[in-house]
């Protein structure tokens, strides 16, 4: 059996929901979104969400910028609520941090972005609880936060359907069907053929398989992640901001009122694996390490108890950014994907650049060079400053 869509997108986590939602928005023609599982069961559902302005490069922190704006807004722009929590961030800056944290924020000022530096005596005040011998102060973000990524998706979902868009769950697609020089649909598990004449590979780690068997090579590894949460001792206070820890690699996340996330911002501690076969569970060895640099920063958590991990999977690019757009010499495929751990808080933006490259339209004060899929064969990579790719 045979169906049609105009755009067809594969993947229904926090990006393809998005793209759906802002197509359907634009009157961009018949979107039908494919989800092999359920809404936000790939890497969505296992997001730290921290949604933080802090890039060092500017696109992003645009994106970023707008994206919060969204968050914030959320339930007035799409009728329910994605649980945004303003917390604050600080990044705990080194002698050696301290020039290029000021470098970021200047630029972040210039864009209207709330940033600043704060001296060792200030974050003390801020933040007496934590150790600062080997800081000479702090970035301080007052506007970040994080969100549900789970009720997020099912808000662009939700709202994408509203506006005419398909979301098929349980539908997983098998192969692309590319003839010549063009794309013409997808293949469905169960032997439907979907055609179409423009498909959005949104579908993370698992997309890398699904454009190498039409063919296309990505430069995407997938790498895995813990986190553990924490449980505060009664005795900890009042609820900490989100923390970047450049000394130890470890940052921390807030959750709910005596919760604590800990996880890694260091690559090195991340093994590539199969998506489809790894350990979904921290090591005995993760979770003690996390907890041992969570005390170390901050003693008044030395007797937190663990109170559950996970790890999660990240779709790392060679240069720690998203693939958006076109591929050259396959007409009508376009991806979104290779978010690199960072892609969640971004996705609002993501859908409103993956609609206006479609429909023709400007992204203002976007620099689309720096996601194009074939930026690496072209040298125009985006670096960020920091040693952690991840920060951006
Ligand atoms: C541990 C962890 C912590 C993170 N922390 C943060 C953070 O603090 N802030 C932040 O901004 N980002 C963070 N991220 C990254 C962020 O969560 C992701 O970049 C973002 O959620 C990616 O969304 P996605 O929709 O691209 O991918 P996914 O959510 O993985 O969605 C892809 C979907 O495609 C589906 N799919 C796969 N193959 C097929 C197929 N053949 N047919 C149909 N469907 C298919 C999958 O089932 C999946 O639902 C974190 C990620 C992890 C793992």
């Amino acid at each position: 059996m045979a169906m049609a869509a105009d755009i067809l997108i594969v993947g229904g986590g926090s990006t393809g929901a998005s793209i759906a939602y802002h197509l359907a928005a634009a009157r961009a023609g018949q979107i039908t979104l494919l989800e092999r599982a359920t809404l936000a069961s790939g890497t969505t559902g296992q997001s730290s969400a921290i949604i933080r302005q802090h890039y060092s490069i500017p696109t992003l922190a645009r994106m970023a910028q707008r994206s919060l704006h969204t968050f914030r807004h959320f339930a007035e722009e799409l009728g329910r609520d994605a649980g945004f929590r303003q917390t604050g961030l600080l990044i705990g800056a080194r002698a050696e941090d301290a020039e290029g944290l000021r470098t970021t924020v200047a630029m972040h000022r210039e864009l209207g972005i709330d940033s600043r530096m704060i001296d060792r005596d200030a974050l003390h005040e801020l933040e007496p609880r934590m150790v600062t011998d080997d800081l000479v102060g702090a970035c301080y973000e007052p506007e970040a936060g994080y969100a549900d990524p789970v009720a997020t998706t099912m808000a662009y979902a939700h709202a994408a359907r509203q506006l005419g868009a398909q979301i098929r769950q349980h539908t997983r697609v098998s192969s692309l069907l590319v003839e010549g020089d063009r794309v013409r649909g997808v293949l469905l598990e169960d032997g439907t053929q979907v055609e179409t004449r423009t498909v959005i590979v949104a579908s993370n780690v698992w997309g890398i398989k699904l454009l190498a068997d039409a063919g296309i090579s990505v430069p995407v590894r997938s790498t895995r992640h813990a986190c553990i949460l924490l449980q505060q001792p009664r005795d900890f206070g009042q609820q900490h901001a989100i923390i970047f820890d450049f000394a130890s690699g470890l940052y921390l996340r807030p959750e709910g009122e005596n919760l604590t996330m800990a996880g890694t911002l260091d690559e090195s501690e991340a093994e590539t694996v199969d998506p489809e076969h790894y350990n979904a569970l921290p090591t005995h060895d993760e979770e003690e390490r996390f907890a041992m640099r969570t005390a170390e920063r901050f003693p008044a958590m030395g007797d937190a108890t663990l109170q559950a991990g996970w790890a999660g999977l990240y779709d790392v690019s060679d240069d720690w950014q998203p693939l958006i757009g076109p591929f050259p010499g396959v007409e009508g495929l376009f991806c979104a994907l290779g978010f690199s751990g960072h892609g969640y808080k971004l996705c609002p933006a993501i859908g409103t650049l993956v609609a206006e490259i479609l429909l023709g339209r400007a992204s203002p004060g976007i620099d689309r060079a720096i996601f194009s899929p074939d930026r690496f064969a072209m040298g125009a990579q985006a670096q960020s400053t920091y040693a952690f790719g991840i920060i951006g």
